[in-house]
């Protein structure tokens, strides 16, 4: 069944230093994950140093592309202001294997959502973020 009712407003994520990039790069249309300087590795979530090498730590501009590593469809209202049916997601970035995050999949067909299959970021506003979900990139 395809979901095609207005989401529901977003509920504002806690905003840290050390996400704040992660959470308004939306406002410039950006991605923005953390990128190593010494080791080059992307990291997320955001940390206040890399856990890798423990060197500095930069927001940068991802694709927004990548691929649904596994999600599951919710269809029951965990939340008062949050009604289902909705997809929550693991995305995988394709900019380093193992970059990922918990997301939620929208502007899609529910039934026919599959693991592997190619996304792109889209944002949805909630208070001051910019908050990263992703739609099927056809
Ligand atoms: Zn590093």
């Amino acid at each position: 069944m395809a979901d095609t009712a207005p989401p529901p407003p977003r509920i504002p994520p806690p905003i840290t230093d050390a996400s704040r990039a992660f959470w308004t790069g939306g406002a410039d249309g950006q991605l923005l994950i953390q990128r190593c300087d010494a080791c080059d590795r992307w990291i997320h979530p955001p940390e206040g140093a890399c856990p890798h090498c423990g060197g500095g730590l930069i927001a940068a501009p991802v694709s927004g592309k990548g691929t649904i590593f596994t999600f599951t469809v919710n269809r029951h209202q965990y939340h008062p202001d949050v009604p289902p049916p909705y997809v929550v997601a693991i995305v995988e970035l394709g900019e380093q294997p193992g970059l990922r995050f918990t997301t939620n999949i929208v502007n899609c067909d529910h039934d026919t959502l599959q693991i592997g299959a190619p996304v792109r970021v889209v944002f949805e506003r909630a208070g001051e973020a910019w908050v990263p979900v992703f739609e099927p990139d056809a």
